[in-house]
């Protein structure tokens, strides 16, 4: 199974995406954690260049270089570790790219709709798990960890839009994306996650 996370920053994915390899792990699953951008050596080599706060790029470059790492992504290590059967979890992928860059920095969905097509063809996430949280929210929880990068130096409109796209992906694809509140208490969210990977 490929199972995915999602959300803008400061939902919480990187907490519960730990908790969520424990407790597949304890249930006898295989399991590949990966990440977006990222997760390859090229990959992680474009995420360096796409976080670098030096460097400004237009849109759909950033857009290209989120697909092409991915691409990297589903070549080294998504598609060979389910090939093997584990199961493989990403902090994000490509609902990202139509949150991030289409939504919030104006890269044409259909745009967004090829390039997916190009690089997936009909591979997509078995679940993909969309943590959601008010933009406030999110942005107090990133304040108090993270260093800054190119994208946490955005404002609270860009992350509203960010929100708007990933909610847009939940409502084009409700089989696949499950919604889970990130502003509940932790073991309420951690709960919520495991009736949905009961399913
Ligand atoms: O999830 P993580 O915090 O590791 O992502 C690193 C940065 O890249 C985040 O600030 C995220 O908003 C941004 N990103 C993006 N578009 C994507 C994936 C990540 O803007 N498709």
């Amino acid at each position: 199974k490929f199972i995915t996370l999602e959300g803008i920053d400061g939902a919480g994915k990187s907490t519960h995406l730990a908790w969520l390899e424990d407790y597949l792990c304890s249930k006898g699953v295989k399991v590949v954690v990966t990440r977006e951008p990222g997760g390859t050596a090229v990959g992680e080599q474009l995420r360096a260049l796409l976080l670098d706060q030096r460097h400004t790029m237009h849109a759909e470059t950033e857009a290209l270089l989120m697909f092409a790492a991915r691409r990297e992504h589903l070549d080294k290590i998504i598609l060979p570790a389910i090939q093997r059967g584990d199961w493989v979890v990403s902090d994000r992928f490509s609902d990202a790219s139509f949150a991030y860059q289409g939504c919030g920095r104006g890269v044409a969905w259909e745009k967004l709709v090829l390039l997916e097509q190009w690089v997936q063809e009909d591979f997509y996430p078995d679940l993909t798990v969309y943590i959601d949280v008010p933009v406030m929210l999110g942005r107090e929880r990133v304040n108090s960890v993270k260093a800054a990068d190119r994208f946490e130096s955005e404002t609270d409109a860009f992350f509203d839009r960010v929100r708007t796209g990933y909610l847009e992906r939940v409502r084009q694809f409700p089989q696949r994306m499950q919604i889970l509140d990130g502003s509940l208490p932790l073991d309420e969210v951690r709960a919520a996650l495991a009736g949905v990977m009961e399913h």
